[in-house]
């Protein structure tokens, strides 16, 4: 919904108590501190369901590959790929991690948003796992943004469990034996993650974790039907997963599944896009069908390496035939719903908390529009100042 000639006020208690015309806000809060918003455009801050925000270094080199037509098998053979990822964060100190990421996170918010879910998943070992997940909880003390914190060590299959005498079994054993508790005892992840897709992890495996994790108190979601159709959407709904995220390769089935289910439908179009692939997830399916659908940046330094939110709503209009009010419902309300949070996050409405983006346009619609661009001023996450310019 869109009000105009409005202000929001918020409570010490850094929550939303109302929104109404100017003048009556300045008749019930007389003494409330005024931020004059210059007649742009308030929206709900943008909720990030999906990044892997915690990583070394960027790798450029593989988009000109891509490009080039070298296929993931030759990128992995030349040195990169996920597995170079997980080569150099394992050799990097929390300290380095925490500096890196603080940079990268702060970028996201200058563009609006305010709560970012932000897996593990370049360790892939118990040690370098759990010093992922202490980076995350560290930065969501000292930024001023709500992450969310996931554990995806079944990001893949690490190298070392590729070969005799190790097995891929073994290396699921090590998840669930050993990292799932330690992680569940310290509370150092919200979320368990998997990405269950041919050539990764089976549904069966993926069945086997999530229930292990289930069992530790943690929530769901799945990496699944990225780019083959799995059977992971199904697998999503029936576990009763938060959410299931790409979905690229959803079958009708899996889409009736979803529907039926109260599992967000995760769709990351940046991803797709930046890879050169033609296919998008079935956003129209989706939605008639019954399901909601959130948006999310999928930023990571393999894939998807953009901090923009703003342009992920653009895509979700010009790519997945959202229309401007799917986009943005996509990008709060249902972003909230798939961090488990839509009770209290993702509206701005009385009693959510004030997590709140300031715009430099007089419509929303310009928001999609300026496709590229960053127009966010500030944001407030709780109601204090987070982004200033
Ligand atoms: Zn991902």
């Amino acid at each position: 919904m869109v009000r105009t000639d409005v202000g929001v006020a918020v409570g010490a208690d850094g929550r939303i108590h109302s929104v109404a015309a100017d003048a009556e806000l300045r008749r019930t809060h007389p003494d409330a501190e005024l931020v004059d918003c210059a007649r742009g455009v308030l929206t709900p801050g943008f909720v990030d369901s999906h990044t892997h925000a915690i990583f070394g270094r960027a790798r450029y080199e593989e988009q000109e590959m891509r490009a080039a037509g070298v296929g993931y098998l030759e990128i992995a053979k030349r040195g990169g790929g996920i597995h170079s990822s997980v080569r150099d964060l394992r050799e990097r100190s929390e300290e380095d991690l925490v500096a890196l990421a603080a940079e990268r996170l702060r970028r996201l918010a200058a563009h609006g948003t305010t709560t970012i879910e932000v897996k593990s998943g370049y360790g892939l070992s118990l040690e370098s796992e759990l010093r992922t997940l202490r980076v995350i909880r560290r930065l969501a003390t000292e930024l001023p943004v709500r992450l969310v914190p996931t554990f995806l060590g079944a990001h893949e299959v690490p190298l070392e469990y590729r070969q005799a005498p190790r097995t891929r079994t073994e290396y699921l054993d090590l998840v669930i034996h050993e990292m799932l508790p330690a992680i569940a005892s310290e509370g150092l992840a919200r979320f368990c993650d998997i990405f269950c897709e041919p050539g990764v992890y089976t549904t069966e495996e993926s069945r086997r974790l999530l229930t292990a994790a289930r069992a530790h108190g943690l929530a769901l979601k799945l990496h699944a039907d990225e780019l083959e159709n799995g059977a992971a959407a199904e697998l999503a709904a029936e576990l009763g997963a938060t959410s299931a995220d790409h979905l690229a390769a959803i079958s009708e089935v899996g889409i009736a599944a979803l529907a039926q289910s109260g599992t967000v439908a995760t769709l990351l179009p940046g991803t797709m896009l930046f890879l050169g692939r033609p296919r998008q997830a079935p956003a129209r399916a989706l939605l008639e069908a019954g399901c909601a659908i959130a948006l999310a940046s999928d930023f990571n330094p393999g894939t998807s390496p953009t901090v923009n939110f703003p342009l992920v709503l653009t895509l979700g209009v010009s790519q997945l035939r959202l229309s401007v009010a799917e986009a943005f419902v996509a990008a709060t309300v249902n972003g909230a719903a798939a961090v488990g949070m839509a009770a209290e996050l993702g509206q701005l409405a009385p009693g959510y908390l004030a997590d709140i983006a300031l715009f430099d346009v007089a419509d929303h619609r310009e928001i999609p529009y300026w496709y590229g661009d960053r127009r966010c001023q500030r944001t407030w996450v709780g109601g204090r100042a987070a982004h200033t310019p």
